[in-house]
């Protein structure tokens, strides 16, 4: 007999956020799907035969599971689900079925009728072929829906080990987890088939919000010190391991997915893929190119050794002229880079240039989008000035890092490119507080300036003109912690349903991944947040970055398991370090393997 396990969050209803319902551009297309599907499949294989390395029972389990043909489901009832995309909470109680690392189906909580907790609220509009971005409504509505009954009622047992803010976790029956699955249909597309009758691990969310993985557009998981030239002397391996700490605390965070703009290369990538270091999904640049005295070139005055290697430890490489730039970005392409990363203007951390100098010559740069165009990607610059930042996309660069200097000229011009901004205000603010202690020499620091002033006044230019945003926070060293505080210090400018959009929809545009990431919706990666209880992001979305992740009560990263409060006594998968942060520990997989281990005996 298949076994269920239950886990369940305490009771909370969100209050009323501003709702922006409308069409869904996105539909994805079935062939795509198809091939979410694979790709998740490939790698819960992998996944599996890692797990079964570590745990007799875990090989048993499997193998089980797979002559029933069948695979264990976590089902997540009784959810507000925050469609990013409409800006607005879906009505009703939601369920969601998460299976082979994706959400294979989405739907209401049986019992309740479509829109019978919105009675009397203002429906939204209907648009043919996308009725579920068109049902979005205010979780104002949902609350209704909430106060009802639950309809189904956890088991007695389960109940007895609930404490304050504790999850509970329990086997029990399987009659009632049929029951939930049953009338969920997963795609057509969806080669695993239907989802009745697959044993199941069933997480009762309790009216907390439910909502996908945030994203970070701009970060450096190797940056261990904010002194990057000192970076240069430290173990490669010593690096590695740190930044394993980082991507931990990223994670617990709430970030499933993080763009490396400088430093992580494919081992890394690879080491988070296979589960060896828990942390986010990373889109590496790999090494961003650099002029010589530019950006990324570390080297004091006084230094001539050649900087045009590219170490792990370095967050940079340096190249000059035409040859050179592009012989460096095809290196970085074949090593696996998700785009390329130049340095087009000055920065804080370089020891010889000004913010505002303009770096590589336009003739460089249109060498250097050419190449990554030709592999079918595209180039993000570092760049601060309106005249660095005309230059780079005119030159055909689709997304400016930082833009604190953005002028209402330029940003009509990067809205007519379609370009993107990744402001990064939150390493102003704690670099200016604690760049010093974190390491970076003093005269650095002091390059600061008014960047973080100016950055949020760029906000604003940018949504008056059309830019659109996306989530970024470059921060270094032992600043990492305040990753979501960017999150604060956007929402003093920009509504909260932009800030949540930035972190989620607008970083899977600019990753080119709009079918697979950034929304709660069948066929996409099983990255998922449960809010704390009361948590309610369209509302308060300052409420995300509450210290140490406490906003953020469980993470799903492609459906395995990354974070949850457990009661006394219970490992957790993430314990507290120093600083109030969060960080990984080893029984990542017994944490997993407890789960679905237990769903798939028999
Ligand atoms: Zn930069
Ligand atoms: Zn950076």
């Amino acid at each position: 007999m298949s076994s269920t396990l239950w886990l369940r969050l305490p009771a909370a209803v969100p209050a009323s956020p501003v709702p922006v319902p409308k069409a869904d551009p996105n539909l994805p297309p079935a062939e795509l799907l198809t091939a979410s599907f694979a790709k998740a499949a490939s790698q819960r294989k992998h996944l599996r035969v890692a797990r079964s390395a570590s745990s007799a029972a875990a090989t048993a389990a499997a193998t089980a599971a797979a002559a029933a043909g069948s695979e264990g489901v976590v089902l997540l009832i009784n959810a507000v689900v925050l469609d990013t995309q409409a800006g607005a909470y879906l009505p009703n109680l939601q369920r969601v079925a998460l299976r082979g690392g994706v959400i294979a189906a989405l739907g209401p909580m049986p019992g309740q009728t479509q829109g019978q907790a919105t009675a009397g609220v203002q429906q939204a509009q209907q648009e043919p072929g996308d009725t579920q971005a068109a049902d979005a409504q205010p979780v104002g509505a949902t609350a209704a829906g909430a106060a009802a009954p639950p309809p189904v009622a956890m088991p007695a047992e389960a109940e007895a080990e609930l404490e304050g803010g504790v999850v509970a976790a329990r086997q029990a029956g399987v009659a009632a987890a049929a029951a939930l699955l049953a009338g969920l249909e997963p795609l057509s597309s969806d080669p695993r088939g239907p989802l009745a009758g697959a044993p199941a691990v069933v997480v009762d969310c309790a009216g907390a919000v439910l909502m996908p993985g945030l994203c970070d557009a701009h970060v450096h998981v190797t940056a261990i010190t904010a002194d990057l030239a000192a970076l240069r002397s430290h173990s490669e391996a010593y690096v590695a391991a740190r930044a394993g700490l980082v991507l931990g605390g990223m994670l617990a965070r709430g970030f499933t997915t993080v763009r490396d703009a400088g430093g992580a290369d494919f081992g890394l990538a690879q080491a988070v893929e296979e589960g060896a270091v828990l942390g986010p999904r990373i889109l590496f640049t790999g090494h961003a190119l650099s002029q010589t005295g530019g950006h990324g070139d570390f080297r004091g005055r006084g230094e001539d050794a050649c900087a045009c290697g590219a170490a792990l430890r370095g967050i940079g490489r340096v190249c000059d002229g035409i040859p050179e730039v592009r012989k460096a970005a095809r290196d970085e392409l074949r090593r696996g880079a998700h785009c390329i990363k130049i340095m087009a203007s000055g920065g804080v951390a370089s020891p010889t240039d000004r913010l505002t100098n303009t770096q590589f010559s336009e003739s460089e740069l249109k060498a250097i989008v050419e190449e990554a165009e030709a592999a079918g990607t595209y180039v993000c610059a570092h760049a601060y000035t309106p005249a660095a930042i005309l230059r780079a996309v005119r030159c055909g660069v689709r997304c400016i890092e930082h833009g604190n200097y953005l002028d209402p000229h330029t940003a009509t011009e990067m809205a007519f490119r379609g370009a993107y901004l990744v402001p990064t205000l939150v390493t102003y603010q704690e670099l200016a507080r604690g760049g010093e202690a974190a390491g970076m020499p003093k005269e650095l620091v002091a390059k600061v300036g008014d960047a973080l002033e100016a950055g949020l006044r760029s906000l604003a230019v940018a949504r008056d003109h059309g830019v659109v945003m996306c989530f970024g926070s470059d921060l270094l060293g032992d600043l990492h912690p305040a990753q979501a505080d960017e999150l604060c210090l956007r929402a003093r400018v920009l509504p909260a349903v932009e800030v949540v959009k930035s972190a989620t929809v607008h970083c899977a545009e600019l990753f080119n991944a709009t079918l697979t990431l950034g929304r709660v919706r069948a066929g996409f990666t099983a990255d998922l947040l449960l809010l704390a209880p009361g948590v309610d992001p369209l509302a308060d979305v300052t409420a995300l970055a509450a210290p140490g992740g406490a906003g953020v009560a469980a993470v799903w990263r492609e459906g395995l398991l990354a974070k949850a409060p457990y009661a006394p006594g219970r490992l957790p998968a993430l314990q507290r370090g120093a600083h109030d942060e969060v960080l990984a520990m080893g029984d990542w997989w017994q944490h997993n393997e407890r789960l679905f281990g237990g769903a798939a005996a028999c």
